[in-house]
């Protein structure tokens, strides 16, 4: 069976563009493959979180995993931080990792300008971070989407440089997970490109929204002033709408919606309301989840053992044959 890993950072609450972009896949994925999904504490310090936001932000991200169905009995789901092995492996690729090629990735140019009091070493590094990550379980295939897909090329070039300078094929070139399904892109409610955090809260319907915010944030979304004749192109804050709906709502209503565009007859008012009440329904069963799973101590902890556990054995198996090919011999 092929090994699939994937990490997810902490960085607070799942919406839905994370939900039908990335989580979706993953449920399919777990039915066929052997999924290593990890919640990547460790990468997330490049941001110096407190340590309350740090345990708070994992424990987010865990349960609401756990609340969209992957299942700790299929997948092996864990925080980063419980296998130190990942640690050893990311210093010996660093040994063979170049300052050059580090700081042409592009990921790092930007944050360097983004953040130019921060450029730490770990944030030069991250590259390296991930490929032991995906390495330290000689994975078959990540799942990326297109700003990672840098990074998986440096995996590959790290496990190749070390295979070649041990003289051995040890690790495999992980490649992107290709779904059959093709990749969406879910709009945000500003108008503008895709669902994102960075453009703000306005932007991103949480998954965990409560009723009120939800209805609010929708009836407050981004249109236009109205079709001006028949059959007129939809303009992007108003074209996103409906691609919102085909989420969440029934065809024969979108369907509706859209006559009513066609002869000028749409009241925006009406189709948001309309999307409210679907996204209510789509979203109102995890709401209960999450917060039962948040509040369930007790299945975080065992979910988190029986993760770090297995991962755990995957990787001290790796470490324990990495340091062989590298030439540690015990003296004891
Ligand atoms: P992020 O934490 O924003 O990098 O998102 C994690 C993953 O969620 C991404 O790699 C995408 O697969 C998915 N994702 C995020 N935003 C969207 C979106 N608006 N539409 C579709 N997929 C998304």
């Amino acid at each position: 069976m092929e090994i699939v890993v994937s990490g997810i950072r902490p960085t607070g609450k799942l919406h839905i563009g994370n939900y039908f972009g990335a989580v979706r896949n993953f449920l399919k994925m777990q039915e066929n493959h052997q999924c290593y999904f990890f919640i990547a504490d460790f990468h997330s310090l490049t941001t110096h979180p407190t340590p309350t936001d740090l345990h708070s932000s994992v424990s987010i991200v865990l349960a609401e995993y756990l609340a969209f169905g992957l299942d700790p009995d299929k997948s092996v789901i864990y925080l980063q931080s419980d296998v130190p092995e990942v640690t050893e492996l990311y210093l010996y690729l660093n040994m063979n990792a170049y300052k050059g090629e580090l700081e042409r990735v592009s990921t790092f140019k930007e944050k360097a300008k983004t953040q130019p009091d921060n450029i730490n070493a770990g944030l030069l590094t991250y590259p390296t971070l991930m490929a032991a990550d995906i390495l330290i379980h000689n994975a078959d295939k990540v799942p990326v989407g297109k700003d990672q897909e840098q990074h998986l090329e440096m995996t590959r070039t790290f496990a190749n440089r070390f295979n070649r300078l041990y003289k051995t094929d040890y690790f495999k070139e992980p490649t992107a997970f290709t779904y059959n399904s093709k990749l969406i892109k879910v709009p945000g409610l500003t108008g503008t490109g895709k669902m994102s955090k960075s453009a703000g809260e306005s932007d991103c319907i949480y998954v965990g929204e409560d009723a009120d915010v939800l209805k609010k944030k929708i009836m407050r979304a981004v249109t236009d002033s109205g079709p001006q004749k028949p059959n007129s192109k939809l303009s992007q804050p108003v074209a996103n709408i409906f691609s919102l709906m085909e989420l969440v709502s029934e065809q024969n209503v979108i369907d509706s919606f859209k006559n009513a565009y066609a002869d000028c007859s749409i009241r925006y008012g009406d189709l948001k309301k309309q999307l409210a009440e679907d996204m209510e329904k789509f979203i109102s069963p995890y709401r209960e989840r999450i917060k039962d799973t948040l509040e369930n101590k007790q299945l975080l902890s065992r979910v988190a053992r029986q993760g770090a556990e297995r991962a755990r054995e995957s990787a001290s198996q790796t470490i324990k044959e990495v340091r062989e090919i590298i030439g540690f011999k015990k003296f004891y």
